[in-house]
């Protein structure tokens, strides 16, 4: 009997109306927790698995050393390397491919990397039309490196005390 008297008063009074209301207003006046992307852009975080790319050292070579533990340890087997002795008998890549389309971002590759050549970047915007354009090579990857790295070591070194 309490209770249908209390469902009474509430319908009476519009009470679920008015607490929705209640929070609407409270809502109104706290700051905005969506962005008008791509206008406006999130936080990404230093730790970001995003594209991949191959950095280089200040002066221009390349980091690589053709090692290959990256390729060994992709799990996904998404990573291809040919290599050749240079003239100067240093190891250096002359095929570097990722097939993005297999690659699961677990962030093994730069994990294994012993001189943080090969890295996961913060860029997240790389979707494309077709498959063919994410079969990365060595020049594709060396340029992204190039455009992203100064957020690249930037990220490296936030993290570092974390490794
Ligand atoms: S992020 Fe993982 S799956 Fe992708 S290339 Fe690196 S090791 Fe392979
Ligand atoms: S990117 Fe790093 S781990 Fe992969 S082959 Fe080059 S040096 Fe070795």
């Amino acid at each position: 009997m309490l209770a249908r008297l209390i469902g009474f008063l509430k319908t009476f009074v519009l009470y679920d109306i008015l607490s929705g209301l209640l929070i609407t207003l409270r809502y109104f006046f706290k700051p905005k927790v969506t962005i008008h992307y791509p206008h406006e852009k999130g936080l990404v975080s230093p730790r970001m698995r995003g594209e991949h790319a191959l950095r280089r050292y200040p002066h221009g070579e390349e980091r690589c050393i053709a090692c290959k533990l990256c390729e060994a340890v992709c799990p996904a087997q998404a990573i291809t390397i040919d290599a050749e002795p240079r003239h100067d008998g240093s190891r250096r890549t002359y095929r570097y491919d990722i097939d993005m389309t297999k690659c699961i971002y677990c962030g093994l590759c730069q994990e294994a990397c012993p001189v943080d050549a090969i890295v996961e970047g913060p860029n997240f915007e790389f979707a494309t039309f077709s498959r063919e354009e994410l079969f990365y090579n060595k020049e594709k990857l060396l340029e992204n490196g190039d455009q992203w790295e100064a957020l690249l070591a930037e990220n490296i070194k936030l993290d570092a005390p974390y490794r």
